[in-house]
């Protein structure tokens, strides 16, 4: 295990044509603190969580002090914000401090948010604030306990210096984000609409090596990678529809080659099952609502292929498109049968799904409570009592239960058994922006004590925790007045 004076950089990116990025290092935060560390992201990089001193981590994630062996960097790309190209986008706030190879050869990105400002901060100041901060610490372990493919955070350092949002100043944070792929679909449009073709290949290589080294044999080794970047993608969105998650700024720039939830912003779980809620208040054609993420999934890819056009024939890139729909539905329906204990693959589940999800929002059901509540579903007259709680017209649901108890009769699993299975599926805690909102504000007055709950929570969402009990039921109802938007 090393110290935070020894990780194993090793930094592949800055091999790249110099187009690819602006070297800059960042700017430091005044008065840096830890507020959060995870030991679980720093086994990934090989580091010793032992050994590390707060103050250290304060020093190096604040910009105070670079790692050695770290290269900052701050990545160019553009892409497609809310339908519309925009060529100036880049890290315009964060810095890829480098790579970290560990002992299994993963290889893992450092990247610093709210480090300043570099060539694409165009209007910005750089910063990121805590409010925001909080948000993607919490949601990125959040998600990884639900089984979401997502970047991770390391540390989370606060600050003295503010800066203004909204009208009003807010302190500065950083965030240590950790993930394996920092590259996004805005990273090829970049090269495709500004022509450099010639490196464009050079960044398709790249990703082949390090993300897709199984294709780099194939026939069509770009066709390859573009495939399984579409069906990772299918399925990120369809785990994000089966548990009610509204990203809420699904631009091109904040899409991964990895197929990893990226780039959090005013993202909700869905409370009661709306499911033409936009979480963004900026979002005025409610472009990134929730019944929507599947399309504009879909849209993006389109992009991403127009971006690979010099690369893959163009009646390919189409059929791989076309193909899409296909691979979602598939991916939605296996997500919901693990939600619903189904092992068994079975014609009527399809509809069996689509009724249930009719029914969430016909009688504003809180879909989490009710699959976690399900859960303990075993015919008994009280088990079906807690399910009829959690809609407005309990009768309503008595059809759908019916057919849910016939269909359990062919599975082979005995109940206690599926009872199991579906409680390591469904949660008992999600992170519900009032969860967020009372951290922010207890970290707001210098607590920092409910974020570390909250992440400890999360990160084991699926086990009960009688501590936070309150924290699985339905929201308090000062939760519906929650706005969020883009400024962060
Ligand atoms: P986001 O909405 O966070 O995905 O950011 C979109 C683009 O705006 C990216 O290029 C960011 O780097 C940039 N950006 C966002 N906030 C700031 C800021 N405060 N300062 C500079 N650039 C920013
Ligand atoms: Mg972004």
């Amino acid at each position: 295990m090393a110290s935070l004076e020894n990780l194993n950089f090793d930094n592949s990116y800055l091999r790249l044509p110099n187009l690819f990025y602006q070297q800059i290092e960042p700017t430091p935060l005044n008065d840096p603190f830890l507020i959060a560390f995870n030991p679980d992201v720093a086994t990934l990089l090989d580091l010793d969580a032992n050994s590390v001193q707060s103050a250290d981590l304060a020093k190096y994630f604040s910009g105070q002090a670079l790692l050695p062996g770290s290269q900052p960097l701050a990545m160019k790309y553009t892409g497609h914000q809310f339908g519309v190209y925009n060529p100036e986008l880049g890290d315009g706030r964060g810095l890829l401090l480098g790579e970290v190879v560990n002992s299994k050869e993963e290889r893992w990105d450092l990247h610093l948010k709210g480090s300043g400002k570099t060539a694409f901060s165009r209007f910005g100041d750089g910063r990121a604030v805590l409010r925001s901060s909080i948000r993607e610490y919490l949601i990125s372990e959040a998600m990884s306990g639900l089984g979401i493919p997502t970047t991770r955070a390391l540390a989370l350092v606060g600050s003295q210096e503010k800066v203004m949002r909204d009208g009003m100043m807010e302190s500065c944070a950083a965030l240590l984000r950790v993930t394996q792929c920092h590259i996004r679909f805005g990273h090829f449009e970049y090269l495709y609409y500004s022509r450099q073709h010639d490196e464009l290949k050079v960044l398709a290589d790249y990703c082949l090596e390090r993300f897709y080294p199984q294709f780099k044999e194939a026939d069509q080794p770009y066709q390859a990678m573009y495939e399984e970047v579409i069906q990772r993608s299918a399925e990120l969105v369809a785990k994000w529809q089966a548990y009610g998650f509204v990203h809420a700024v699904l631009n091109t720039d904040n899409m991964s080659l990895l197929g990893e939830a990226f780039d959090y912003g005013p993202f909700s779980f869905l409370d009661t099952y709306k499911p033409k809620l936009v979480s963004n208040h900026n979002d005025h054609k409610g472009r990134y609502a929730f019944d929507r993420q599947p399309e504009i999934v879909q849209w993006n890819l389109s992009c991403l292929g127009q971006a690979l056009l010099t690369l893959i024939d163009k009646n390919d890139v189409i059929a791989l498109l076309d193909s899409y729909p296909e691979r979602y539905k598939k991916a939605e329906l296996t997500e919901f049968r693990r939600r619903l204990g189904l092992q068994a693959d079975e014609q009527g589940d399809s509809e069996l799904v689509r009724e249930l999800l009719q029914l969430f929002a016909q009688q504003n059901v809180d879909m989490n409570r009710f699959f976690r509540t399900l859960s303990n579903f075993d015919g008994s007259d009280e088990s079906i009592a807690d399910l009829m709680k959690l809609i407005s017209y309990p009768s309503a649901l008595t059809p759908w239960l019916l057919k849910y108890e016939q269909r359990l009769e062919n599975e082979p699993a005995s109940q206690p058994i599926r009872k199991a299975q579906m409680r390591s599926v469904n949660p008992q805690f999600i992170l519900r922006n009032y969860m967020a909102e009372e951290a922010i504000r207890s970290a707001t007055d210098g607590d920092f004590t409910l974020v570390n709950d909250l992440m400890a929570l999360l990160k084991n969402p699926m086990q009960d925790n009688s501590a936070f009990e309150r924290y699985a039921e339905a929201p308090p109802e000062w939760a519906g007045g929650i706005c969020l938007t883009c400024s962060s």
